[in-house]
């Protein structure tokens, strides 16, 4: 179907449709099942009641027509909430004729005409997040109230990119007498976005907004585990009168990235996801001489320094930590205790004890599930390789049981004490699993940070300014909190994860979002002035020469 190299084998194994007999709502809450219902009759593209999603290509939400289907389950109780297609090889032909056939048209549409656009989609964004939010509680298994943060960091991206016209302002000067270089911001063509599962909602709107609003069109690839956020947001741009084929969304895994890497009218990857797929796909997608952004894992220290505020300390790193069960790229995955900070720990861990694993639409919960049952015995084999190296498992999630949902995939908080050559360390865990290493002094500390490969998100909890200033000052990560947990910047600045947790030279968002899907084009002009007709109106015969 698509041409064939060394193709990485998907990290996790999905569930293929065609070996599960899983029933559609039978494992759902009543609050669950209602929701199900009522996103699968008001919604074109997605189901939760086990009907197919559908491919969005040239305005038209599209059943395909492969053989191919991925289940996607309900992490909480595994029941099939809908499937998603193997895009085929001429479905995802169409696609992306649909976005080049559109792009002729977008690309010298009015930046006012795109202004309006977004402004447009960040009002039916408001008005549907409840069932953005609710999808992404059934397939991505986070709470409500996680959800609707997943898509309020979208939105404020949407918001962003109203402000089109002011960002694509060019430059102009006077290069010598009469002569004027101006330069233009043009955009680039069919671009293309790969998602992850971890923020449904809010990665498809990193790229959407920005990618549209600077005049290209788009092909995006949602994650297979949670498609339902993308196919509503897709509808929505529709209702917001964007024109058939300017955003397509084609579902898969990866015989569909490959396809994207390899297309030669796509100009453009934005890949955000784990480290394995990332490497592939930007090798993969430079070959062809495209652009590429790929934002991957990460492993977020949290310097704990004695003088910290303790209560906002503990609080911090307990929500960073376990919240989403720790599958956010800048949950914060290890806590550096810095000399008596040390002493806390007991008080972390009672804590700890106190947060609510359950289903995200039941109340008081504070975390859900984690993803897949493959992800729920990688992360139990990463806490059990603790033990097995030395290290000491202090609260232990490994078994937790969830009254009502006994095929979740649960993993209470996990608290381990280790050195930083253990696996456990060492490896991006993405589940609610906090790895506490000491540290004597505020050096060691930025040592051990800077050792670490990946340079995503860092923070430091401390009163005294110097201390902070110093932190920010030495340690080698791109984004940093200061008293602040997870310190991903608001969209006017962009993400700016480095090292290890970064492929590219161009990032998400901001000001770099802005050029990573423009080109300049400069122009030099002379007019002499000498050459103007005289403002003094002619009498004369006109002759025309
Ligand atoms: P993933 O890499 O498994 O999947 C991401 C996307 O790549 C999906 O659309 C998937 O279909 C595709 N894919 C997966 N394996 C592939 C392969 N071998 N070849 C080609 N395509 C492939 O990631 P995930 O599990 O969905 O998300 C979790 C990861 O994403 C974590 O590592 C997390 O740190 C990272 N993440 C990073 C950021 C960031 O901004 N740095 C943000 C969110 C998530």
């Amino acid at each position: 179907m698509y041409p064939s190299r060394s193709l990485p084998r998907l990290r996790t194994l999905h569930a293929r449709s065609y070996a599960t007999s899983r029933q559609p709502l039978s494992g759902l809450s009543q609050t669950a099942r209602s929701r199900a219902e009522k996103l699968s009759a008001e919604w074109k593209g997605t189901s939760a009641t086990g009907e197919n999603t559908k491919n969005f290509i040239g305005g038209e939400f599209v059943e395909s027509k492969t053989k191919d289907w991925i289940d996607v389950v309900d992490p909480a109780s595994q029941t099939l909430l809908t499937r998603v297609p193997e895009t085929t090889g001429a479905e995802f032909e169409q696609a992306v004729s649909a976005a080049s056939e559109a792009f002729k048209s977008w690309s010298k549409s009015s930046v006012l005409t795109r202004q309006r656009f977004v402004i447009e989609l960040q009002r039916l964004l408001r008005e549907h997040s409840d069932a953005i939010a609710a999808s992404i509680v059934l397939e991505q298994g986070k709470t409500y109230a996680d959800a609707q943060g997943d898509l309020l960091r979208g939105q404020q991206v949407v918001e962003t990119a109203m402000g089109i016209p002011t960002a694509l302002l060019g430059d102009t000067i006077e290069v010598s007498k009469d002569m004027d270089t101006s330069s233009r911001r043009l955009p680039l063509g069919v671009c293309a976005s790969i998602a992850p599962f971890n923020f449904p909602a809010m990665i498809p709107l990193w790229t959407i907004p920005m990618a549209i609003a600077t005049g290209n069109t788009l092909v995006l690839k949602p994650s297979e585990r949670d498609p339902g956020a993308a196919m509503i947001i897709s509808e929505l741009c529709s209702r917001a009168g964007l024109p058939a084929g300017v955003l397509n969304v084609v579902h898969g895994t990866v015989p569909t990235v490959n396809a994207i890497c390899d297309h030669p009218q796509i100009k453009a990857i934005s890949f955000v996801g784990g480290d394995r797929a990332g490497k592939h796909i930007y090798e993969r997608g430079r070959q062809t001489g495209k652009r590429v952004q790929a934002n991957l894992g990460a492993k977020n220290h949290a310097v704990v320094m004695p003088d910290a505020n303790k209560n906002h300390a503990i609080n911090s790193l307990l929500g960073a930590a376990f919240g989403a069960a720790g599958q956010r790229c800048m949950a914060v995955s290890v806590a550096v205790l810095v000399g008596n900070a040390q002493q806390w720990l007991p008080e972390l861990v009672e804590r700890a004890k106190n947060l609510k694993v359950n289903q995200g639409f039941e109340d008081g919960a504070d975390l859900g599930p984690v993803i897949s049952p493959a992800a729920k015995s990688r992360i139990e084999g990463l806490i059990a390789s603790a033990t097995e190296q030395g290290g000491k498992i202090i609260l232990d999630g490994r078994g937790v049981e969830v009254p009502g949902y006994a095929e979740g995939n649960w993993v209470g908080p996990t608290i381990i004490e280790a050195t930083t050559d253990m696996r456990c360390y060492k490896e991006e865990i993405f589940g609610p699993v906090l790895i506490v290493v000491p540290a004597d002094t505020l050096d060691d500390a930025i040592d051990i940070v800077n050792a670490n490969k990946y340079g995503n998100g860092t923070a430091i909890f401390t009163q005294s300014g110097a201390t902070a200033r110093k932190y920010e000052t030495h340690v080698e990560v791109g984004q940093i909190g200061i008293n602040v947990p997870i310190p991903v910047p608001l969209p006017m600045f962009s993400w700016s994860g480095n090292k290890a947790s970064f492929l590219g030279d161009v990032p998400f968002y901001g000001k770099g979002g802005i050029n990573f899907y423009t080109q300049n084009k400069t122009t030099t002009s002379l007019w002499k002035a000498e050459d103007a007709i005289g403002n003094k109106a002619s009498v004369d015969m006109p002759t025309h020469h």
